[in-house]
């Protein structure tokens, strides 16, 4: 647990070098066990076994790697993850028991920029989910051009079982664990599923507090999706809900589709699906069912997601809400709509899945909902698709946003943040159907293809050090 060695393939110093060099040192800090980088591909699932996440990341690299022929030695480095940090380390809990908890931090690559991503709280986090979700980022930051690179992390526990003071107490720890392994130039984490603006200023005070007073101010950008008072910025809490929701404005433009009247369904009502939701419905669609990790809930002449909102942060859930009826998962993937949002977990629309959906588009909030075999289904049916790296986006692209306020001490207005996130994703959005309709390709495949080829001239113009 405390002063292992440590593996960890890019030096501290020196920045972006997206080399595959190994370099093995004493950690400084305690708490810290870092596994080697691993290019393994792991096997598909045994029968019964949850699906590997990575493996979608793989197969979809592979594809979009063959349509651009990617320099093999390039496709190498990006089907690597630079770093894999795993800490354990203990918290003493109310009732005067220590539990020793796992966290994971994956730094897939920042030849464009330092690495960005979110730190998530679930019991179902493992190493090769932080894989998928890592490598997801580095796609996501080249596609809408950012000068971010990927990375993402996690803590294998359920929040509810837990108090507040708990989970502040793991929350720092796990902060201190990573030590110097996340910084306002190198590594910052954002919110994902099951944290907030709230874990996020507990990381931030955490951090701040390991460095020298005169260095404290100027590295309030180590986290993004800040609370507000804590130097966040105004726009942070909706945006990702609010690119999933641009980029449906872009689809609807694109295929003469009327929002208004328009009907939807989300899966997850958390940040992600509770924006996108309330501002949809502010554009006069009609939300008429609604699963959480609760249950499911439906009404045909729809739902009020603010209300709802409402209901969900006394209850904890959708289940049981009064003006909406109790349904399945099942009938929940059978309903008829126009839109689909998964805005959940991974891997919720696959072979068996993807049969189910009667509906025109599905605007991808969560990261990786659609695994490979449920995609090309959706395609031969016909089902559009927004890909996650593009749906998504919103997120990281304000995520930029703030770290740019905090590092020029700005502070921008709300409408200053939606307008420039409003030009950056719609732009995105038209350079991935422009890049699809070229290549006569699907519009992750193509997503992935505009990243890659950044990534590679990157590489091409910096060279691989030695
Ligand atoms: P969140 O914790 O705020 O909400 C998650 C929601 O998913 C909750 O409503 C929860 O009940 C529901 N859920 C969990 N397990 C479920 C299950 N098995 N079936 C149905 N519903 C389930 O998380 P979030 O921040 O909204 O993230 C949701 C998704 O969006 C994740 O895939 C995340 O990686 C992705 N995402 C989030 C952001 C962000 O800014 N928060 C940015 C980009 C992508």
């Amino acid at each position: 647990m405390s002063n292992e060695l440590v593996a960890k393939d890019a030096p501290k110093t020196g920045g972006n070098n997206g080399g595959l060099e190994r370099v093995v040192r004493e950690e400084t800090r305690k708490d810290s066990a870092v596994t080697g980088t691993t290019t393994t591909p792991e096997r598909p699932p045994e029968p019964g076994k949850r699906r590997s996440v990575y493996q979608n990341v793989l197969a979809q690299f592979g594809k979009a790697s063959k349509l651009l022929c990617l320099d093999s030695n390039i496709a190498k480095i990006l089907a690597t993850n630079q770093n894999e940090i795993v800490v354990h380390f203990p918290v003493r809990l109310d009732d005067g028991h220590v539990e020793i908890f796992t966290g994971y931090r994956v730094q897939h690559n920042n030849a464009l920029g330092p690495f960005k991503g979110g730190l998530r709280y679930h019991p179902q986090v493992d190493l090769d989910e932080v894989r998928a979700l890592a490598a997801w980022m580095t796609w996501k930051s080249a596609i809408v051009g950012i000068p971010f690179g990927g990375a993402k992390g996690g803590l294998q526990i359920d929040p509810s079982n837990y108090s507040k003071c708990e989970l502040e107490n793991i929350t720092r720890r796990f902060a201190f664990a990573l030590g110097d392994n996340i910084g306002a130039e190198y590594d910052i984490p954002a919110p994902d599923v099951n944290t907030n603006a709230q874990i996020m200023a507990w990381i931030l005070d955490t951090y701040l507090s390991t460095l020298p007073p005169h260095e404290r101010q100027r590295n309030i950008h180590v986290v993004t999706g800040k609370p507000v008072a804590a130097g966040g910025s105004p726009g942070r809490d909706k945006a990702t809900g609010q690119g999933v929701v641009f980029c449906i404005q872009e689809w609807a433009k694109e295929h003469e589709v009327s929002l208004d009247g328009a009907t939807f369904i989300v899966q997850g009502f958390g940040n992600v699906g509770s924006w996108a939701s309330r501002l949809l419905v502010r554009l006069g669609a009609k939300l008429i069912a609604v699963e959480d990790v609760t249950g499911v809930i439906s009404n045909e002449n729809g739902l009020d997601p603010d209300d709802l909102l409402e209901y969900v942060n006394v209850h904890g859930g959708v289940s049981d809400y009064p003006d909406g009826l109790p349904s399945n998962h099942i009938d929940f993937l059978h309903t008829e709509a126009d839109i689909f949002i998964p805005a959940a977990l991974e891997n919720q629309i696959n072979a068996e899945t993807a049969r189910w959906l009667e509906v025109r588009l599905v605007a991808e909030g969560a990261n990786g909902p659609t695994d490979p075999e449920g995609d090309a289904i959706l395609r031969e049916r016909g089902i559009d698709v927004i890909p996650d790296v593009l749906c998504n986006s919103g997120g990281v692209i304000v995520s930029y946003f703030e770290w740019l306020q905090n590092k020029r001490s700005e502070s921008w207005e709300l409408e200053e943040e939606e307008s420039k996130l409003l030009k950056k994703i719609t732009k995105a959005y038209a350079r991935v159907r422009d890049k699809a309709l070229e290549l006569d390709t699907d519009r992750r495949t193509a997503a992935y293809v505009i990243a890659l080829s950044r990534l590679e001239t990157a590489y091409q113009e910096r060279g691989i050090f030695p």
